[in-house]
């Protein structure tokens, strides 16, 4: 194997590069504080160019905005909407693209149309999008690594081994093509920049997902010591990345031994002579044996793998918020504990918030919105059975009037033709940076559906998952791999609700002998749901909660489905509640074993 050139320290470029590299992080983090210390100057003035550029579209015509730009006149003028108000108007954008006048909701020509992950839940929303839109998401990406690099030196001298994957773009017949925002990204000017990737472009580009990962592994093997940073866009997909290596391995070894690649796995020209190139240069058989030692050395746990292949990594850069949080588990597990640094809260509708803190312990994290990426709204969040939610309808406040430890449902306007717009995320205030909220994110808001007058929302699914799963590994020795629910309502009278299950054990005997513990399980699960939650479960009109636990590899399934349905690779989150026919069907096809809760769960009154 040729080792890469030393680093020459009086090569005069070196130096200039540098100098122009700390420059521009100066320069970020003074734009940082500039527009954190002015937040709510900066907000209105977001919210005038806004408005006032779009001033003549359909839609701002159509709501009688008439021309006023203050946020007033905008707020009881313009409707909170989510993205099935929006969808007829996106629909026929779809048909016709630009061709409208006025045009329907952004005065700049709309370039693509973002798809979001939501497949398996059943909704695919279409995010429109500019080239200005872009080069503003280039700009919000530009902020990340001077704030990395002021906890973490050196991060520009190494390599960062990301596994991405671009995927084919859709047309419509209005000539506006429709793309995961991750592909939009990886085809972005700013990104073809950024050379610090192990993964040549033509590998991230290639549209065959396997093809793709498998060459991008090469490579990053390839550079296994000039590895600073290693991740992907989130947890999940990091995971099965490194399942998808434990598959491989031995293939990857050999084409390293052999400085070659199987013509038949790699058939895409392009990729096959970037790959080779990365070869002739890195491989050969004391790298490959270096590989397959360590990969041979404890075949059962691959414990550290990472951090023992690539062993100059600082950190694993990935999102683990959110329900994302299952899989810090398997990380530290496979990374030897290396720190995790979740960067950025980003949408496909827009790319908003940054982790000022990165060394921040996974549950502390949280976003600051960035207030010049979009005109952001907060509405007040309640416990969903709570009477405030049941009686009032919240006013939203501005980004500089949300209060600490409150939770808030997000509605943006961005410049892109979205206006009072729902995100469907809960965030949490947790911080403030000079003037502007920092934010943990807390989950979708989602409402499961109702088995009668209850209303459950993924936050409180997912805490209440987390309590169940806790209980758990105090009585045995799984950890929840992934999990979703179905509302129930056709094979039981009166209706309940399904908890799907996937664990990670190594003796599968011993779940099945201790059904009790998955019963009681079951009852913590519920008991974690809410007062209103065990009022319905008294009153006997929503029945007992039931686990299924489903059998290994049934969530890759799941995943693949909705990929086979156009969701987004790198995209990709497990749905936390399931709705369509064919995904119930293949989730219950996979059940193993099945537990209800034995006893109604405690009802304190209202
Ligand atoms: P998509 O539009 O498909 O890219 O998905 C965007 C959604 O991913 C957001 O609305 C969030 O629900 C979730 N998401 C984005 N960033 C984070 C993060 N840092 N932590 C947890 N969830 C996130």
């Amino acid at each position: 194997m040729k080792t890469p050139p030393p680093e020459s320290p009086g090569d005069l470029g070196t130096i200039y590069e540098n100098e122009m590299v700390d420059e521009n992080h100066k320069k970020a983090l003074e734009f940082i504080e500039e527009v954190t210390t002015n937040a709510e100057q900066v907000q209105k003035r977001v919210l005038y160019e806004i408005l006032s550029r779009n001033e003549h579209v359909e839609y701002l015509q159509r709501h009688r905005l008439n021309g006023h730009t203050d946020s007033v006149t905008f707020k009881t003028t313009v409707p909170i909407i989510t993205y099935e108000d929006l969808k007829p108007d996106i629909d026929r954008i779809i048909a016709k693209g630009n061709t409208y006048s006025p045009p329907i909701l952004c005065a700049q020509p709309i370039s693509k149309f973002y798809c979001t992950s939501g497949t398996s839940s059943g909704v695919r929303k279409r995010i429109p999008t500019t080239e200005e839109d872009n080069e503003r998401r280039g700009v919000f990406r530009s902020l990340v690594k001077p704030v990395l690099n002021q906890y973490i030196p050196g991060l520009d001298k190494g390599k960062a081994m990301f596994i991405l994957v671009a995927q084919p773009e859709d047309p419509t017949p209005g000539g506006i093509n429709i793309t995961p925002s991750s592909t939009g990204r990886y085809k972005s000017a700013y990104f073809m920049k950024d050379k610090n990737f192990t993964s040549p472009i033509q590998t991230i580009l290639c549209e065959d997902s396997y093809q793709s990962i498998y060459s991008q592994f090469l490579c990053g093997l390839c550079h296994n010591k000039l590895v600073v940073r290693f991740g992907a866009g989130f947890a999940s997909r990091l995971v099965r990345n490194i399942r998808f290596f434990k598959e491989h391995w031995s293939h990857l070894c050999n084409d390293i031994r052999t400085g070659t690649i199987d013509y038949a796995r790699i058939t895409d020209p392009l990729v096959q002579k970037a790959v080779l190139e990365v070869l002739k240069e890195n491989s050969g058989p004391e790298l490959a044996d270096f590989i397959e030692t360590e990969c041979m050395r404890d075949d059962a746990s691959w414990k550290g793998i990472i951090s023992r292949l690539w062993p100059n990594t600082k950190y694993i850069e990935v999102i683990v918020t959110g329900s994302m949080s299952q899989y810090i588990p398997a990380i530290d597990f496979y990374s030897n504990s290396l720190p995790i640094i979740s960067c950025r809260y980003s949408t496909s509708e827009c790319n908003m918030g940054i982790n000022l803190n990165p060394l921040s312990k996974p549950d502390q994290v949280s976003y600051t919105l960035i207030p010049t990426m979009a005109y952001y709204e907060f509405l007040p969040v309640h416990d969903s059975n709570s009477s405030d939610a049941r009686n009032q309808e919240q006013e939203p406040v501005d980004l500089t009037a949300v209060e600490l430890g409150r939770d808030y449902e997000l509605v943006i306007t961005t410049y892109t033709g979205l206006y009072r717009y729902r995100v469907g995320d809960v965030l949490r205030v947790a911080g403030f940076k000079n003037n502007a909220p920092q934010f943990q994110y807390m989950g979708r808001s989602n409402k499961l559906p109702s088995v009668a007058t209850e209303r459950i929302d993924e936050v409180e699914l997912q805490n209440a998952v987390n309590i169940a799963a806790n209980h758990l590994m105090k009585f045995i020795h799984v950890s929840l791999v992934d999990y979703t629910c179905f509302t129930d309502t056709t094979s039981t009278t009166p209706g309940h609700y399904v908890l799907y299950f996937e664990l990670h054990c190594g003796m599968s005997d011993a779940l099945v002998s201790r059904s009790s513990v998955f019963e009681e399980c079951c009852l913590a699960l519920e008991e974690s749901l809410g007062n209103y939650y065990c009022f319905v479960r008294k009153e006997g009109t929503v029945g007992p909660l039931e686990i299924k636990i489903v059998e290994k590899g049934t969530f890759d399934k799941l995943m693949n489905y909705a990929i086979s349905q156009g969701a987004p690779v790198s995209q990709y989150k497990t749905p936390r509640c399931v709705k369509l026919d064919p995904i119930v069907e293949l989730l219950n096809s996979s059940v193993v074993s099945n537990y209800y809760s034995q006893a109604c769960p405690k009802y304190n009154g209202m």
